[in-house]
């Protein structure tokens, strides 16, 4: 379960209990889908419990209110610091935040006028995920950015999500990769995907996906090690068979792919860049610095 009766909660102004809080049912945001969330997690650390990124998830949660026209007058700093409170008293260290901002009673199809921020937080352990994913082709595409805004993290994109992920699950693969409009690979129903050729790592470019901060971070990573990155536009034939591949987002952290649509990624996952970069990433999440990293490498 996601909380108990002690579960602590922010919700509109107060720290309440999760059990104790609740909301209106005539609503654009039940009703439409109408909220934007982000998906943030904590690390235990050696300097103590820390957000990673918090800034760029706040800033994209604040970015995604404005664009879908919500009032929400949050600084990023207040943000994190509410984050931060919610931890500390459900005393969390590796947790899974869940700020959402909702909206006022209203079932008209206008803007909303008023908005509530709840954070919720979950205990996560980020145990080593063994079993590489198994993932196919959606029959799903990936909402049309000229619907909705991409780049937005809004609750109703997220009926896409559920309906590409159940499909692949249904069809006995763990996760959906799915294209975009034109036919090009997009993304995950949650995560951003790489893949990795000849020394390369490839990944869609931006416009019909949500660029995540993940993503972001591999690049930047990417750059740091000087693994050459190209972000381009691919077919699924482009990718199977590749070298390797991964998915990446707050949740999956960098998680390797094991087959699209049963055709094998090719090299021992131990000997590529994708997990050289895997290790990157759990060291930065820790707190520790790329160049710490690098000496560990050589
Ligand atoms: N794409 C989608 C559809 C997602 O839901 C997520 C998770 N937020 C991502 C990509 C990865 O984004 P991030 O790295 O910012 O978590």
């Amino acid at each position: 379960m996601y909380f108990n009766d002690n579960t602590i909660i922010y919700f509109n102004g107060n720290f309440v209990k999760a059990a104790e809080a609740n909301t209106n049912l005539y609503g654009q945001s039940l009703h439409y889908g109408y909220a934007v969330f982000e998906g943030i997690k904590s690390y235990k650390t050696e300097n103590g419990t820390k957000i990673f990124k918090a800034q760029e998830h706040y800033d994209r949660l604040r970015r995604s209110a404005e664009l879908m026209h919500m009032p929400f007058n949050y600084t990023t700093e207040e943000l994190t610091a509410l984050s931060y409170e919610v931890l500390e008293r459900n005393g969390f260290s590796d947790a899974y935040l869940r700020p959402i901002v909702i909206c006022s009673p209203n079932m008209s199809l206008s803007k909303g006028k008023e908005s509530y921020l709840a954070i919720e937080a979950w205990e996560w352990s980020n145990g080593y995920m063994a079993n590489k994913m198994r993932i196919t082709t959606s029959s799903y595409q990936r909402p049309n950015p000229k619907a909705f805004k991409i780049e937005a993290k809004v609750s109703g994109h997220y009926v896409n999500s559920i309906l590409a992920c159940q499909e692949a699950k249904d069809a006995g693969y763990d996760e959906a990769l799915v294209l975009d409009g034109n036919g090009f690979v997009a993304e995950s129903s949650g995560a951003n995907v790489f893949y990795e050729k000849d020394g390369t790592l490839y990944t869609p470019a931006k416009g019909n996906i949500l660029p995540g901060i993940t993503r972001a971070t591999v690049l930047d990573i990417c750059k740091e090690l000087d693994i050459p990155t190209q972000e381009t536009f691919f077919t699924p034939d482009e990718m199977r068979g590749a070298d390797a591949a991964f998915f990446c987002g707050t949740a999956a952290e960098v998680l390797a792919l094991d087959s699209l649509d049963d055709v094998p990624f090719t090299k021992q996952w131990d000997t590529t860049l994708s997990a050289t970069v895997q290790k990157a990433y759990q060291n930065l999440v820790l707190g520790k610095t790329l160049e710490e990293f690098k000496l560990q490498l050589g």
